[in-house]
Protein backbone atom coordinates (compact mmCIF):
# COMPACT_ATOMS: atom_id res chain seq x y z
CA UNK A 1 0.00 0.00 0.00
CA UNK A 2 1.60 3.13 -1.07
CA UNK A 3 2.37 5.21 2.00
CA UNK A 4 3.25 9.64 3.21
CA UNK A 5 4.04 11.22 6.00
CA UNK A 6 1.41 14.22 4.87
CA UNK A 7 -1.35 13.33 2.02
CA UNK A 8 -2.72 16.44 0.20
CA UNK A 9 -6.12 16.20 -1.24
CA UNK A 10 -6.15 19.03 -4.38
CA UNK A 11 -3.03 20.57 -5.54
CA UNK A 12 -4.36 23.95 -6.44
CA UNK A 13 -2.59 27.13 -4.90
CA UNK A 14 -3.83 26.06 -1.27
CA UNK A 15 -2.94 22.24 -1.71
CA UNK A 16 0.39 23.14 -3.40
CA UNK A 17 1.39 26.01 -0.96
CA UNK A 18 0.99 23.63 2.21
CA UNK A 19 3.13 21.02 -0.09
CA UNK A 20 5.61 23.69 -0.27
CA UNK A 21 6.01 24.98 3.69
CA UNK A 22 5.29 21.43 4.92
CA UNK A 23 8.03 19.39 3.01
CA UNK A 24 10.53 22.36 4.20
CA UNK A 25 9.84 21.39 7.58
CA UNK A 26 11.24 17.70 6.79
CA UNK A 27 8.11 15.78 6.28
CA UNK A 28 7.24 13.24 3.05
CA UNK A 29 4.53 14.97 1.14
CA UNK A 30 2.32 13.43 -1.14
CA UNK A 31 -0.07 15.81 -3.39
CA UNK A 32 -3.30 13.62 -4.97
CA UNK A 33 -5.00 15.80 -7.64
CA UNK A 34 -7.58 14.83 -9.47
CA UNK A 35 -7.31 17.75 -12.26
CA UNK A 36 -4.79 17.42 -15.11
CA UNK A 37 -1.22 18.46 -14.77
CA UNK A 38 -2.00 22.12 -16.54
CA UNK A 39 -4.51 22.56 -13.53
CA UNK A 40 -6.92 24.57 -16.11
CA UNK A 41 -10.13 23.26 -13.51
CA UNK A 42 -8.68 24.51 -10.40
CA UNK A 43 -10.08 27.83 -9.07
CA UNK A 44 -6.72 28.92 -9.06
CA UNK A 45 -5.69 28.88 -12.24
CA UNK A 46 -7.28 31.64 -14.22
CA UNK A 47 -8.28 33.77 -11.07
CA UNK A 48 -6.99 37.30 -11.61
CA UNK A 49 -3.90 36.79 -9.48
CA UNK A 50 -4.41 39.78 -6.68
CA UNK A 51 -2.21 39.34 -3.66
CA UNK A 52 -4.62 42.18 -1.78
CA UNK A 53 -4.05 43.05 1.92
CA UNK A 54 -6.66 46.37 1.12
CA UNK A 55 -9.44 43.28 1.20
CA UNK A 56 -10.09 43.89 4.83
CA UNK A 57 -13.92 43.28 4.73
CA UNK A 58 -14.69 39.89 4.95
CA UNK A 59 -17.27 38.62 2.11
CA UNK A 60 -19.98 38.48 4.51
CA UNK A 61 -20.42 41.92 5.58
CA UNK A 62 -23.44 44.29 6.27
CA UNK A 63 -25.11 45.84 3.31
CA UNK A 64 -23.83 42.65 1.44
CA UNK A 65 -27.47 41.25 1.43
CA UNK A 66 -29.69 44.10 0.51
CA UNK A 67 -26.73 44.50 -2.58
CA UNK A 68 -27.41 40.80 -3.26
CA UNK A 69 -30.77 40.87 -3.15
CA UNK A 70 -31.30 43.96 -5.82
CA UNK A 71 -28.79 42.04 -7.92
CA UNK A 72 -30.60 38.90 -7.94
CA UNK A 73 -33.38 40.83 -9.80
CA UNK A 74 -30.65 41.75 -12.44
CA UNK A 75 -29.84 39.24 -15.08
CA UNK A 76 -26.96 41.47 -16.06
CA UNK A 77 -25.73 41.68 -12.14
CA UNK A 78 -22.33 40.61 -11.25
CA UNK A 79 -24.34 38.58 -8.74
CA UNK A 80 -26.52 35.53 -8.60
CA UNK A 81 -27.38 32.34 -6.72
CA UNK A 82 -28.43 29.17 -8.68
CA UNK A 83 -30.90 28.02 -5.99
CA UNK A 84 -31.74 24.64 -4.81
CA UNK A 85 -33.53 23.91 -2.09
CA UNK A 86 -31.08 21.88 -0.21
CA UNK A 87 -29.69 21.18 3.32
CA UNK A 88 -26.41 22.59 2.46
CA UNK A 89 -27.64 25.44 0.45
CA UNK A 90 -30.23 26.65 3.23
CA UNK A 91 -28.05 26.03 5.90
CA UNK A 92 -24.73 28.10 4.06
CA UNK A 93 -27.52 30.98 3.67
CA UNK A 94 -28.62 31.12 6.97
CA UNK A 95 -25.46 31.07 7.99
CA UNK A 96 -24.12 33.44 5.69
CA UNK A 97 -26.93 36.13 7.01
CA UNK A 98 -26.25 35.64 10.56
CA UNK A 99 -22.17 36.83 10.00
CA UNK A 100 -22.68 39.32 8.09
CA UNK A 101 -22.63 41.95 10.67
CA UNK A 102 -20.00 44.70 11.67
CA UNK A 103 -19.10 43.06 14.72
CA UNK A 104 -17.88 39.93 12.24
CA UNK A 105 -16.36 42.52 10.22
CA UNK A 106 -14.37 44.48 13.09
CA UNK A 107 -13.11 40.95 14.12
CA UNK A 108 -12.43 39.41 10.42
CA UNK A 109 -10.92 42.95 9.24
CA UNK A 110 -8.16 42.70 11.61
CA UNK A 111 -7.14 39.30 10.99
CA UNK A 112 -7.30 39.57 7.15
CA UNK A 113 -5.19 42.43 7.21
CA UNK A 114 -2.73 40.63 9.39
CA UNK A 115 -2.91 37.59 7.40
CA UNK A 116 -2.57 38.71 4.23
CA UNK A 117 0.30 41.34 5.11
CA UNK A 118 2.15 38.10 6.18
CA UNK A 119 1.42 36.16 3.13
CA UNK A 120 2.41 39.21 1.13
CA UNK A 121 5.89 39.00 2.64
CA UNK A 122 5.90 35.32 2.17
CA UNK A 123 5.31 35.33 -1.75
CA UNK A 124 7.73 38.31 -1.40
CA UNK A 125 10.25 35.63 -0.26
CA UNK A 126 9.58 33.09 -2.51
CA UNK A 127 9.81 35.90 -5.38
CA UNK A 128 13.95 35.53 -4.67
CA UNK A 129 14.08 32.01 -5.72
CA UNK A 130 11.02 31.70 -8.14
CA UNK A 131 9.64 33.67 -11.12
CA UNK A 132 5.67 33.69 -10.99
CA UNK A 133 5.21 37.30 -12.66
CA UNK A 134 5.01 39.14 -8.97
CA UNK A 135 4.67 42.81 -9.78
CA UNK A 136 4.50 45.23 -6.54
CA UNK A 137 2.67 48.45 -8.07
CA UNK A 138 -0.41 47.79 -5.97
CA UNK A 139 -4.01 48.10 -6.67
CA UNK A 140 -6.57 51.42 -7.86
CA UNK A 141 -10.18 50.63 -6.46
CA UNK A 142 -11.95 52.13 -9.82
CA UNK A 143 -15.68 53.93 -8.90
CA UNK A 144 -18.20 54.99 -11.58
CA UNK A 145 -20.60 56.97 -9.32
CA UNK A 146 -20.33 59.08 -6.22
CA UNK A 147 -22.04 56.56 -4.06
CA UNK A 148 -20.15 54.16 -4.04
CA UNK A 149 -17.03 56.54 -4.27
CA UNK A 150 -17.97 57.59 -0.71
CA UNK A 151 -18.25 53.93 0.27
CA UNK A 152 -14.93 53.37 -0.86
CA UNK A 153 -13.36 56.59 0.86
CA UNK A 154 -15.17 55.29 3.94
CA UNK A 155 -13.20 51.80 3.54
CA UNK A 156 -9.86 53.00 2.65
CA UNK A 157 -10.36 55.43 6.17
CA UNK A 158 -10.97 52.07 7.81
CA UNK A 159 -7.69 50.24 5.90
CA UNK A 160 -5.98 53.54 7.87
CA UNK A 161 -7.30 53.57 10.96
CA UNK A 162 -5.86 49.59 10.69
CA UNK A 163 -2.59 51.03 10.04
CA UNK A 164 -2.83 50.29 5.99
CA UNK A 165 -1.83 52.59 3.53
CA UNK A 166 -4.79 53.60 1.34
CA UNK A 167 -4.43 56.84 -1.18
CA UNK A 168 -7.61 58.48 -2.23
CA UNK A 169 -7.37 60.06 -5.77
CA UNK A 170 -9.20 62.30 -8.21
CA UNK A 171 -9.73 61.24 -11.81
CA UNK A 172 -7.04 63.27 -12.83
CA UNK A 173 -4.40 61.78 -9.89
CA UNK A 174 -5.63 58.12 -11.19
CA UNK A 175 -5.00 59.38 -14.69
CA UNK A 176 -2.02 60.50 -13.87
CA UNK A 177 -0.63 57.45 -11.63
CA UNK A 178 -2.39 54.78 -14.38
CA UNK A 179 -0.08 55.35 -17.54
CA UNK A 180 -1.35 52.38 -19.75
CA UNK A 181 -4.97 53.15 -20.49
CA UNK A 182 -7.40 56.41 -19.87
CA UNK A 183 -9.70 55.72 -17.46
CA UNK A 184 -13.38 57.10 -17.22
CA UNK A 185 -14.49 57.50 -13.14
CA UNK A 186 -15.62 59.60 -10.50
CA UNK A 187 -12.52 58.47 -8.48
CA UNK A 188 -10.55 56.07 -6.67
CA UNK A 189 -8.37 54.84 -4.30
CA UNK A 190 -4.63 53.37 -4.81
CA UNK A 191 -3.57 50.41 -2.28
CA UNK A 192 -0.02 50.49 -3.06
CA UNK A 193 0.97 47.50 -1.05
CA UNK A 194 -1.27 45.13 -2.81
CA UNK A 195 0.43 42.94 -5.85
CA UNK A 196 -0.24 40.53 -8.08
CA UNK A 197 1.22 37.48 -9.79
CA UNK A 198 0.22 34.98 -12.95
CA UNK A 199 -1.30 32.59 -10.61
CA UNK A 200 -0.39 29.57 -13.77
CA UNK A 201 2.93 30.61 -13.28
CA UNK A 202 2.96 30.09 -9.11
CA UNK A 203 1.12 26.86 -9.77
CA UNK A 204 3.94 25.70 -12.30
CA UNK A 205 6.96 27.21 -10.45
CA UNK A 206 6.04 26.04 -7.01
CA UNK A 207 4.85 22.55 -8.76
CA UNK A 208 8.77 22.66 -10.20
CA UNK A 209 10.55 23.01 -6.74
CA UNK A 210 8.52 20.52 -5.08
CA UNK A 211 9.05 17.83 -7.80
CA UNK A 212 12.98 18.71 -6.96
CA UNK A 213 12.60 18.07 -3.08
CA UNK A 214 10.81 14.33 -4.19
CA UNK A 215 7.39 15.71 -2.75
CA UNK A 216 5.32 13.43 -5.11
CA UNK A 217 2.33 14.87 -7.22
CA UNK A 218 -0.11 12.57 -8.68
CA UNK A 219 -2.78 14.22 -11.20
CA UNK A 220 -5.74 13.20 -12.52
CA UNK A 221 -6.25 11.10 -9.44
CA UNK A 222 -9.91 11.52 -7.53
CA UNK A 223 -10.06 10.99 -3.89
CA UNK A 224 -13.29 9.25 -3.15
CA UNK A 225 -13.25 8.82 0.51
CA UNK A 226 -11.36 8.19 4.04
CA UNK A 227 -11.17 5.85 6.11
CA UNK A 228 -11.22 5.94 9.95
CA UNK A 229 -9.59 3.78 12.59
CA UNK A 230 -9.11 5.37 16.96
CA UNK A 231 -10.46 8.41 16.47
CA UNK A 232 -7.82 9.08 13.13
CA UNK A 233 -8.19 9.06 9.64
CA UNK A 234 -5.44 6.60 8.58
CA UNK A 235 -5.80 6.26 4.39
CA UNK A 236 -7.55 8.24 1.61
CA UNK A 237 -8.86 5.73 -1.16
CA UNK A 238 -8.79 6.86 -4.67
CA UNK A 239 -10.12 5.11 -8.24
CA UNK A 240 -6.67 3.93 -8.10
CA UNK A 241 -5.11 2.95 -4.38
CA UNK A 242 -5.41 3.66 -1.07
CA UNK A 243 -2.62 5.54 0.53
CA UNK A 244 -1.69 5.88 4.31
CA UNK A 245 -0.39 8.61 5.82
CA UNK A 246 0.04 10.29 9.22
CA UNK A 247 -1.48 13.57 8.63
CA UNK A 248 -3.95 14.46 5.73
CA UNK A 249 -4.90 18.18 4.58
CA UNK A 250 -7.66 18.77 2.75
CA UNK A 251 -7.31 21.46 0.30
CA UNK A 252 -9.70 20.27 -2.65
CA UNK A 253 -11.64 23.91 -3.28
CA UNK A 254 -14.85 23.94 -3.85
CA UNK A 255 -15.10 20.14 -3.59
CA UNK A 256 -13.67 19.80 0.16
CA UNK A 257 -16.90 20.12 2.02
CA UNK A 258 -18.65 16.68 0.10
CA UNK A 259 -15.34 14.68 0.18
CA UNK A 260 -15.90 14.98 4.37
CA UNK A 261 -19.67 14.59 4.42
CA UNK A 262 -18.54 10.97 3.81
CA UNK A 263 -16.67 10.77 7.10
CA UNK A 264 -19.59 13.16 8.49
CA UNK A 265 -17.87 16.04 8.89
CA UNK A 266 -19.89 19.10 8.32
CA UNK A 267 -18.19 22.02 7.08
CA UNK A 268 -20.55 24.91 5.38
CA UNK A 269 -19.20 25.72 1.93
CA UNK A 270 -20.74 26.28 -1.44
CA UNK A 271 -19.05 27.18 -5.02
CA UNK A 272 -18.71 31.29 -6.11
CA UNK A 273 -18.58 30.53 -9.96
CA UNK A 274 -16.95 32.98 -11.84
CA UNK A 275 -15.13 33.91 -15.42
CA UNK A 276 -11.99 34.90 -16.42
CA UNK A 277 -11.54 36.12 -19.82
CA UNK A 278 -7.51 36.49 -21.14
CA UNK A 279 -6.02 38.81 -23.90
CA UNK A 280 -2.34 38.03 -25.02
CA UNK A 281 -0.96 41.00 -26.27
CA UNK A 282 -4.30 43.67 -26.54
CA UNK A 283 -3.30 46.54 -28.67
CA UNK A 284 -3.38 48.32 -25.13
CA UNK A 285 -3.55 47.74 -21.36
CA UNK A 286 -3.68 49.34 -17.89
CA UNK A 287 -0.20 49.48 -15.93
CA UNK A 288 -1.89 49.07 -12.95
CA UNK A 289 -4.78 46.14 -11.66
CA UNK A 290 -7.62 47.66 -10.68
CA UNK A 291 -10.94 46.39 -9.56
CA UNK A 292 -14.10 48.16 -11.19
CA UNK A 293 -16.21 48.51 -8.11
CA UNK A 294 -19.65 48.83 -9.61
CA UNK A 295 -19.21 45.99 -11.98
CA UNK A 296 -17.23 43.91 -10.00
CA UNK A 297 -14.95 43.12 -12.00
CA UNK A 298 -11.23 42.45 -11.68
CA UNK A 299 -8.57 43.95 -14.67
CA UNK A 300 -5.05 42.62 -13.86
CA UNK A 301 -2.09 43.24 -16.74
CA UNK A 302 -0.26 39.98 -16.47
CA UNK A 303 3.20 40.20 -18.74
CA UNK A 304 1.96 40.78 -21.95
CA UNK A 305 -1.86 39.81 -21.33
CA UNK A 306 -4.32 41.51 -19.52
CA UNK A 307 -7.33 39.18 -17.96
CA UNK A 308 -10.36 39.97 -16.50
CA UNK A 309 -12.29 38.11 -13.79
CA UNK A 310 -15.70 38.91 -12.42
CA UNK A 311 -19.11 37.32 -11.65
CA UNK A 312 -20.02 35.67 -8.35
CA UNK A 313 -23.00 32.98 -8.55
CA UNK A 314 -23.30 31.13 -5.73
CA UNK A 315 -23.81 27.20 -7.06
CA UNK A 316 -23.91 23.91 -5.45
CA UNK A 317 -20.78 23.19 -8.35
CA UNK A 318 -22.56 24.01 -11.94
CA UNK A 319 -19.76 25.40 -13.86
CA UNK A 320 -22.43 26.10 -16.74
CA UNK A 321 -21.53 29.63 -18.06
CA UNK A 322 -24.66 32.44 -17.91
CA UNK A 323 -23.34 33.90 -21.55
CA UNK A 324 -25.02 37.08 -20.57
CA UNK A 325 -23.75 37.73 -17.50
CA UNK A 326 -20.50 37.31 -19.07
CA UNK A 327 -21.35 39.82 -22.03
CA UNK A 328 -22.13 42.34 -19.40
CA UNK A 329 -19.34 41.74 -17.76
CA UNK A 330 -17.18 42.39 -20.94
CA UNK A 331 -19.53 45.67 -21.60
CA UNK A 332 -19.19 46.97 -18.03
CA UNK A 333 -15.44 47.24 -18.78
CA UNK A 334 -15.35 49.86 -21.39
CA UNK A 335 -17.32 52.16 -18.38
CA UNK A 336 -13.98 52.83 -16.65
CA UNK A 337 -11.51 52.02 -19.70
CA UNK A 338 -13.18 53.79 -22.85
CA UNK A 339 -10.19 53.30 -24.95
CA UNK A 340 -11.11 49.32 -24.20
CA UNK A 341 -12.75 47.68 -27.67
CA UNK A 342 -15.24 44.85 -27.26
CA UNK A 343 -13.51 42.96 -30.43
CA UNK A 344 -10.78 42.30 -28.63
CA UNK A 345 -12.23 40.05 -26.28
CA UNK A 346 -14.84 39.04 -28.74
CA UNK A 347 -13.50 35.39 -29.81
CA UNK A 348 -12.11 34.61 -27.03
CA UNK A 349 -13.15 31.35 -24.53
CA UNK A 350 -13.70 32.77 -20.93
CA UNK A 351 -12.88 30.11 -18.02
CA UNK A 352 -15.19 29.27 -15.81
CA UNK A 353 -13.91 28.41 -11.70
CA UNK A 354 -15.47 27.41 -8.40
CA UNK A 355 -14.82 29.87 -5.40
CA UNK A 356 -14.25 27.80 -2.68
CA UNK A 357 -16.99 30.04 -0.36
CA UNK A 358 -17.33 29.81 3.65
CA UNK A 359 -19.96 31.04 5.34
CA UNK A 360 -18.84 33.81 6.91
CA UNK A 361 -16.07 35.11 4.54
CA UNK A 362 -13.00 33.81 6.47
CA UNK A 363 -10.93 30.56 5.08
CA UNK A 364 -11.26 27.57 7.17
CA UNK A 365 -7.76 26.81 8.20
CA UNK A 366 -6.79 23.84 11.34
CA UNK A 367 -7.05 20.73 12.48
CA UNK A 368 -10.91 19.07 13.00
CA UNK A 369 -11.50 18.37 16.31
CA UNK A 370 -12.93 14.91 15.89
CA UNK A 371 -10.25 13.70 13.57
CA UNK A 372 -6.96 15.87 14.81
CA UNK A 373 -4.82 14.73 12.19
CA UNK A 374 -7.36 15.78 8.98
CA UNK A 375 -6.63 19.59 8.48
CA UNK A 376 -8.72 22.26 6.71
CA UNK A 377 -7.28 24.33 4.41
CA UNK A 378 -10.08 25.82 2.42
CA UNK A 379 -13.02 28.15 1.95
CA UNK A 380 -10.64 31.09 1.10
CA UNK A 381 -13.31 32.04 -1.76
CA UNK A 382 -11.75 35.78 -3.21
CA UNK A 383 -8.54 35.08 -1.38
CA UNK A 384 -7.50 31.91 -2.34
CA UNK A 385 -4.47 33.35 -4.14
CA UNK A 386 -3.53 35.86 -1.72
CA UNK A 387 -3.11 34.00 1.39
CA UNK A 388 -1.90 30.40 -0.76
CA UNK A 389 1.61 31.18 0.95
CA UNK A 390 -0.07 32.23 4.47
CA UNK A 391 -2.07 29.06 4.23
CA UNK A 392 0.47 26.70 3.62
CA UNK A 393 2.74 28.38 6.08
CA UNK A 394 0.24 27.55 8.95
CA UNK A 395 -0.69 24.13 8.45
CA UNK A 396 2.94 23.61 8.30
CA UNK A 397 2.97 24.92 11.77
CA UNK A 398 0.48 23.37 13.15
CA UNK A 399 1.61 19.66 11.82
CA UNK A 400 5.01 20.03 13.45
CA UNK A 401 3.50 21.42 16.54
CA UNK A 402 4.40 24.84 16.66
CA UNK A 403 2.74 28.06 18.39
CA UNK A 404 1.02 30.64 16.15
CA UNK A 405 0.98 34.02 16.58
CA UNK A 406 -2.89 34.46 15.19
CA UNK A 407 -5.89 33.73 16.77
CA UNK A 408 -7.18 30.59 15.29
CA UNK A 409 -10.32 30.21 16.75
CA UNK A 410 -11.89 32.45 14.02
CA UNK A 411 -10.58 30.33 11.55
CA UNK A 412 -11.58 27.00 13.06
CA UNK A 413 -13.59 24.04 9.83
CA UNK A 414 -15.83 23.55 13.76
CA UNK A 415 -16.63 26.91 14.28
CA UNK A 416 -20.43 26.61 12.72
C1 LIG B 1 -12.70 34.79 -11.64
C2 LIG B 1 -11.93 34.59 -10.37
C3 LIG B 1 -10.97 35.51 -9.99
C4 LIG B 1 -10.27 35.34 -8.79
N1 LIG B 1 -9.31 36.26 -8.45
C5 LIG B 1 -8.61 36.12 -7.29
C6 LIG B 1 -7.60 37.05 -6.94
O1 LIG B 1 -7.32 37.98 -7.67
N2 LIG B 1 -6.96 36.88 -5.77
C7 LIG B 1 -7.25 35.85 -4.92
O2 LIG B 1 -6.65 35.76 -3.87
N3 LIG B 1 -8.21 34.94 -5.24
C8 LIG B 1 -8.88 35.05 -6.40
N4 LIG B 1 -9.85 34.16 -6.73
C9 LIG B 1 -10.16 33.08 -5.78
C10 LIG B 1 -9.09 32.01 -5.86
O3 LIG B 1 -8.92 31.65 -7.21
C11 LIG B 1 -9.51 30.81 -5.00
O4 LIG B 1 -9.78 31.22 -3.69
C12 LIG B 1 -8.35 29.81 -4.96
O5 LIG B 1 -7.96 29.47 -6.25
C13 LIG B 1 -8.75 28.55 -4.20
O6 LIG B 1 -7.63 27.70 -4.25
P1 LIG B 1 -7.75 26.20 -3.79
O7 LIG B 1 -6.40 25.60 -3.92
O8 LIG B 1 -8.44 26.14 -2.48
O9 LIG B 1 -8.78 25.54 -4.82
P2 LIG B 1 -8.53 25.08 -6.33
O10 LIG B 1 -7.61 26.01 -7.02
O11 LIG B 1 -9.87 24.87 -6.92
O12 LIG B 1 -7.80 23.71 -6.18
C14 LIG B 1 -8.43 22.54 -5.68
C15 LIG B 1 -7.89 21.35 -6.42
O13 LIG B 1 -8.42 20.18 -5.79
C16 LIG B 1 -8.80 19.26 -6.80
N5 LIG B 1 -9.79 18.35 -6.24
C17 LIG B 1 -11.09 18.59 -5.93
N6 LIG B 1 -11.69 17.48 -5.43
C18 LIG B 1 -10.73 16.52 -5.42
C19 LIG B 1 -10.73 15.15 -5.03
N7 LIG B 1 -11.83 14.55 -4.53
N8 LIG B 1 -9.58 14.44 -5.17
C20 LIG B 1 -8.44 15.03 -5.67
N9 LIG B 1 -8.41 16.33 -6.06
C21 LIG B 1 -9.53 17.07 -5.92
C22 LIG B 1 -9.34 20.16 -7.90
O14 LIG B 1 -9.37 19.51 -9.14
C23 LIG B 1 -8.32 21.29 -7.88
O15 LIG B 1 -7.22 21.01 -8.71
C24 LIG B 1 -10.54 34.25 -7.94
C25 LIG B 1 -11.48 33.31 -8.33
C26 LIG B 1 -12.18 33.46 -9.54
C27 LIG B 1 -13.18 32.43 -9.96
Amino acid sequence: MPHSDVIIIGGGAIGLSSAYYINRMGYEVTVIDNNTPDQYDSCSWGSSGMIVPSHIVPLAAPGVIKQGLKWLLDPESPFSIEFKPTFEMISWLWKFRKAANSKHVKHGADLLRQLSMHSRSLYLELDETMDFGLETNGILMLCNREDTLKEELAVSAMARDIGMTAEDLNPSEVNKLETGMLTDIAGGVHYPMDCHVNPVSYLFEIKKVLLESNVKIIHETKVEGLSIENGKVISVTTGKDTWTGKNFVLSAGSFSAKLVNKIKLKIPLMAGKGYSVTMESPPQKPAIPAILVEARIASTPMGHTWRFGGTMTVTQGSRLINQRKLNAMLRNVQNYYPEYDLSWTGSLNPWVGLRPLSADGLPYIGAFQEYPNLFAATGHAMLGVSLAPLTGYLISQIIAGKSIDYDMTMLSPDRF
